[in-house]
């Protein structure tokens, strides 16, 4: 499948992500993909850290409990010449701030439907952050091992639901318990559960390498589908693809790791390798010359011996070299990159060096922040990575007082790490945490304690809704912010934020002050 006149770093790279519901076959998907990749020995490595047994992201007792995966993460493998990073987005629906900051930093997504389900909630609201970006998306129609429903019925969903064109690459032979494979629509050939590595050449799907594999009552229904599919289903085109409005439809199930090879060797063949990224002023170019990236996730204590915050870097163009120093354009300041690390399903290793595409992690102590940028040396910044309004707001209570200084310290490097958003009220009272989800109070109150000794609890503040504010006139927004100070806080970046007790007032006074804009989005920075 390898085209060998794209063997540049960059062309060679496909940085994806996994967009699903809850219970599609994520984890067991991932599982299968690194198993080809020859990434990890034995199925049940990811399950392992998904269920919290002696793993990296073993560090929270909020995870074992629940059992839900909190952590994203990156896992690299190869597969067929191609050096795949995957971004794994956190399950729960908590964290859908991460996992949307998880999505600016990947060229195309692999979508999981369950096949007796079909498009469910999550499924959606990932797919419509996908398309903010139009990342390309190719969807694995899993469990069809399982009672599943029609397949037109689910391309049908998924046209209608995502205002998506479908074009079926593979069509399922069978269905539930005579699921025995797929027939590949374009090429005429076969493949079958037991053997998936073969692909068994047809003369057509009357042929009786095909049909004697089905029940007899079942065969006319297959033949006429079959037919159906080919004549009236959109042939997979890969301008459409790359643009976001086409997706090809691979048929399987990930717990036979059937149609797991199909979908890989897609991903291989059409996703597309690293994308220029939108920065400031100018698209950059993943073949440039000098090395640009941005932070998408900082994640604290991966490792429980070692107290490291590891900012997850994706590059945008260049090469990253271990040992070099790269500016770090929020502050003009110059860091040396002196650990950059690889991630595997299971181990880190240095990384000596790494390309458009590549995520790396890079230790550090609070120097870097989501959103940073990292370059060689240019003033450019990449915007997009972004913070979304709160739906919770809380005061905190802190049962010593004494311990004020240390909580706001505390506190700031939560907010930078993403965990929780916070906001000084310019009156001078009690700081305001933010979240999007509540289990990220939860967790905030378990870190606090776990690595600063601080036990705090929380106090409902008369607030519920906050926007950013901005104006095009300077004065305006003094005065607005003048006129409102008791609702008025900053965030981490000194950034203004108009905080309001409920949806009507907020609507009552942005109709009040139409000179300011009041953004439920912000971009780092
Ligand atoms: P996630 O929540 O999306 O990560 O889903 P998991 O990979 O944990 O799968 C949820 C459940 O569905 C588990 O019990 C899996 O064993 C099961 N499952 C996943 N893929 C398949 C499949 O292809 N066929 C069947 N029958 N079960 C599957």
């Amino acid at each position: 499948m390898s085209d060998p006149s794209d063997d540049t770093p960059s062309a060679r790279r496909r940085t994806f992500a996994i967009i699903s519901h809850p219970d599609a076959g994520k984890t067991t998907l991932t599982e299968k993909l690194l198993l080809f990749g020859g990434a990890i020995q034995l199925a049940g490595e990811v399950r392992a850290k998904k269920h919290g047994a002696q793993t990296r992201s073993d560090w929270m007792g909020i995870e074992r409990e629940r059992g839900i995966s909190v952590v994203t993460s990156v896992m690299t493998f190869e597969y067929d010449g191609r050096i795949f990073n995957l971004l794994d987005t956190p399950g729960h629906e908590d964290f859908s701030e991460d996992t949307y900051r998880t999505l600016t930093a990947v060229d195309s997504a692999v979508m999981v439907i369950d096949a007796a389900k079909g498009i469910e909630a999550r499924t959606r609201k990932l797919f419509e952050v996908c398309r903010l970006r139009d990342i390309p998306i190719v969807t694995f129609i899993n469990k069809m091992d399982r009672e599943s429903r029609d397949p037109f019925d689910l391309l049908d969903e998924i046209e209608k639901t995502l205002a998506l064109d479908t074009a079926p690459v593979t069509w399922p032979i069978g269905r539930g318990r005579s699921f025995v494979g797929t027939y590949d629509l374009a090429h005429n050939h076969i493949r079958l559960i037991d053997r998936d590595e073969e692909a068994i050449p047809v003369s057509g799907p009357d042929d009786p390498k095909v049909i004697d594999l089905l029940p007899p009552d079942e065969r006319d229904a297959f033949l006429e589908e079959i037919t159906l599919a080919q004549e009236a289903c959109k042939p997979f085109e890969l301008d459409a693809f790359r643009e976001g409005h086409l997706t090809p439809v691979f048929f399987g199930s990930a717990l036979r790791t059937f149609g797991v090879r199909d979908l890989i060797d897609a991903l291989a063949a059409f996703a597309p390798s690293p994308r220029g990224q939108q920065a400031d002023g100018r698209t950059v170019l993943p073949d440039e010359t000098r090395m640009t990236g941005f932070v998408f996730k900082i994640q604290a204590n991966m490792d429980p011996n070692h107290r490291d915050r590891i900012a997850f870097l994706r590059v945008c163009s260049g090469k990253l070299t271990r040992g070099m120093k790269a500016k770090l354009v929020r502050t003009g300041k110059s860091i040396s990159l002196n650990a950059p690390q690889f991630f595997f399903a299971r181990s880190r290793s240095l990384a000596e060096e790494a390309f458009a595409g590549d995520v790396v992690g890079i230790p550090n102590h609070g120097t870097l922040r989501i959103g940073d940028t990292l370059t060689e040396g240019e003033d450019v910044l990449f915007r997009g990575v972004p913070s979304f309004a709160p739906e919770i707001l809380r005061r905190i209570r802190l049962q010593d007082p004494m311990k004020a200084k240390k909580l706001r310290e505390a506190l700031q490097q939560m907010a930078e790490e993403g965990v929780v958003q916070m906001f000084l009220p310019k009156d001078g009272s009690a700081a305001i945490v933010g979240v999007v989800g509540a289990l990220q109070l939860d967790v905030l109150v378990e870190r606090m304690q776990a690595e600063y000794g601080l036990p705090i609890g929380f106090e409902q503040s008369r607030f519920t809704v906050c926007r950013w504010i901005s104006s095009d006139s300077r004065a305006d927004l003094e005065k607005f912010v003048e006129a409102q100070r008791s609702a008025i806080a900053d965030d981490l970046d000194g950034a203004p934020v108009f905080m309001a007790t409920s949806a009507f007032s907020l609507k009552y006074e942005q109709e009040r002050a139409p000179q300011i804009v009041f953004s439920e989005v912000k971009d780092y920075q």
